[in-house]
């Protein structure tokens, strides 16, 4: 790492025009976030829950998980802390959580699906995050959103658990957009969200029809498929429509030759590994905002991903 990237690590994020970009971090456990600081993170735009409920034989109390996610928050010092509510399916079983036996776990219950069948789980979960203090740090946000009427019912919970918790200001609360109906009708969904954290990792997945994690399809698996970011655009026109800050956590945003196509389309928070943020804020304060929307119409319109990634100059 070159002396003059670690002086500046602190620094916000801006591209040569002064625009502004926020890079957070993706986080999976405590004390990371301390490590994600010193990499430079601005806040933390992912935290995987599933770490508080993997590996155990109940599901963790809501005391538990404040402890959890306060003592990350601490860690952050202030800054923002997205909490993703508990992202698993039928192919990360839980015991305490039984679900039935699925031909296509990916297509069946995962994301906020399980959630709205196990309302109790989800609660105890909301209500942990509302807890963490100082109020307003803490962002709550739901994996999988296929439909407007998911973020409505996880919108009333939200809003039932904070007036019995007696917290007078609304939470932030945003959708992923992973289902590639929900960037299509992101206009829609935008309505009754406060953000969007676009998931590129499960985009691109169901996209292209590709499994994430089938090694016989692997090379073809890439955020920057001209269709996949033809659905980016679409999330942040709708999300624009009623001004909501995009934001992108999957792989893509740790991808610095991919960043300045995701800000031309319209993304203004990448949220990454913590050791790809440096490279990220260098790569972006190369780039005008007007230069990064001639590269993303470009890219929009290639011919493939090969050809994306032959305009960044850089390769998969
Ligand atoms: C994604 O799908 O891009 C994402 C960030 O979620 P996960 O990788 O945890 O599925
Ligand atoms: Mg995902």
């Amino acid at each position: 790492r070159k002396a003059s990237q670690r002086a500046n690590a602190q620094a916000e994020c801006r591209l040569a025009d002064g625009t502004r970009v926020e890079v957070f971090a993706n986080l999976g456990r405590v004390g990371e976030g301390a490590l994600a600081v010193a990499e430079g993170a601005e806040g933390c735009g992912l935290l995987r829950s599933e770490f508080l409920f993997l590996d155990r034989t109940s599901a963790p109390s809501e005391d538990e998980q404040l402890a959890q996610y306060q003592a990350i928050a601490d860690e952050l010092g202030g800054r923002p802390l997205i909490i993703r509510t508990l992202d698993v399916g039928g192919d990360k079983p839980l015991s305490y959580l039984p679900l039935p036996k699925e031909e296509n776990p990916f297509l069946g219950l995962r994301g906020i699906r399980v959630g709205l069948i196990r309302p109790e789980l989800l609660r105890t979960q909301l209500r942990a995050i509302l807890r963490v203090k100082p109020y307003g740090v803490a962002r709550i946000m739901v994996p999988m959103v296929a439909s407007v009427t998911e973020m409505i019912t996880v919108r009333t919970m939200v809003e039932e658990e904070r007036l019995r918790l007696g917290r007078v200001e609304p939470i932030q609360l945003g959708a992923m957009i992973e289902i590639p109906a929900a960037a299509v009708a992101a206009r829609q969904l935008a309505e009754v969200c406060d953000f969007f954290s676009i998931g590129t990792n499960d985009l691109t997945q169901y996209a292209l029809a590709m499994d994430r994690g089938n090694p016989a399809v692997a090379a073809g698996v890439d955020a920057l498929h001209p269709g996949v970011l033809g659905l980016i655009r679409l999330a942040c026109e709708g999300a624009g429509a009623h001004g909501r800050v995009v934001a992108v956590c999957g792989g893509a945003a740790s991808d610095p030759s991919a960043a300045p196509i995701l800000v031309g389309l319209g993304v203004r928070e990448l949220s990454a590994a913590p050791a790809a943020i440096p490279e990220i804020k260098a790569a972006l304060a190369a780039f005008t905002v007007n230069q990064c929307q001639a590269l993303a119409e470009r890219a929009v319109q290639a011919q493939g991903a090969e050809e994306v990634r032959a305009l960044t100059g850089a390769s998969a």
